[in-house]
């Protein structure tokens, strides 16, 4: 039989909880989920892209058919590269579905119809959790320790050293 594979991608600058909840709930739909972290040279991220993928499989060592990796140029390639048919993404809110939208009608078309974009919605309690946010807060040394996984709590006060000195 054919494994069902699909690709989760994003910036995750950094990984939160909101996407591990995403992730944890795809590996169980899915037999392989790639987790493929965005190498955008146009933009300034916190942690450069080797840091977020060296955070996300720290942060993921529980999942074993995830495996996690980065990319650059357009996703659409690098899924028919790795031969991957499913974008697998969450929805917060009904702010993201416009542009979730846009995206995966650009990528269906891009793609000739052969990728599907596939949602499942946030679960309860991770809705207002965003990488933008969290790291705003992280960077007042505000208390984020139930937002992230350890790695990336760690990296986040280490980053913001300043600001949770006490
Ligand atoms: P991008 O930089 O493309 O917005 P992100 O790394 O922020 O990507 O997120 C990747 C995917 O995870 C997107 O589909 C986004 O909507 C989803 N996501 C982000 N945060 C959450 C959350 N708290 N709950 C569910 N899905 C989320």
């Amino acid at each position: 039989m054919t494994k069902r594979r699909a690709i989760y991608a994003g910036s995750f600058d950094p990984l939160t909880n909101g996407h591990v909840d995403i992730l944890e709930r795809g590996a169980d739909l899915f037999d392989e989920l790639i987790l493929a972290v965005a190498n955008n040279r146009n933009k300034k991220p916190t942690f450069s892209a080797a840091e977020r993928v060296a955070l996300s499989k720290a942060s993921l060592e529980h999942l074993k058919n995830v495996s996690v990796c980065s990319f650059e140029g357009l996703l659409i390639d690098f899924a028919r590269e790795q031969g991957v048919k499913v974008l697998l993404r969450g929805l917060r809110a009904v702010s993201d579905f416009e542009y979730e939208f846009q995206l995966a009608t650009m990528n269906r078309n891009l793609a000739k119809a052969e990728v599907e974009t596939m949602f499942l919605m946030t679960g309860e309690t991770h809705f207002y959790l965003s990488s933008r946010l969290v790291r705003e807060v992280a960077s007042w040394g505000g208390d984020i320790s139930s937002m992230v996984p350890k790695p990336v709590f760690e990296a986040l006060v280490a980053k913001f050293e300043d600001k949770y000195k006490v």
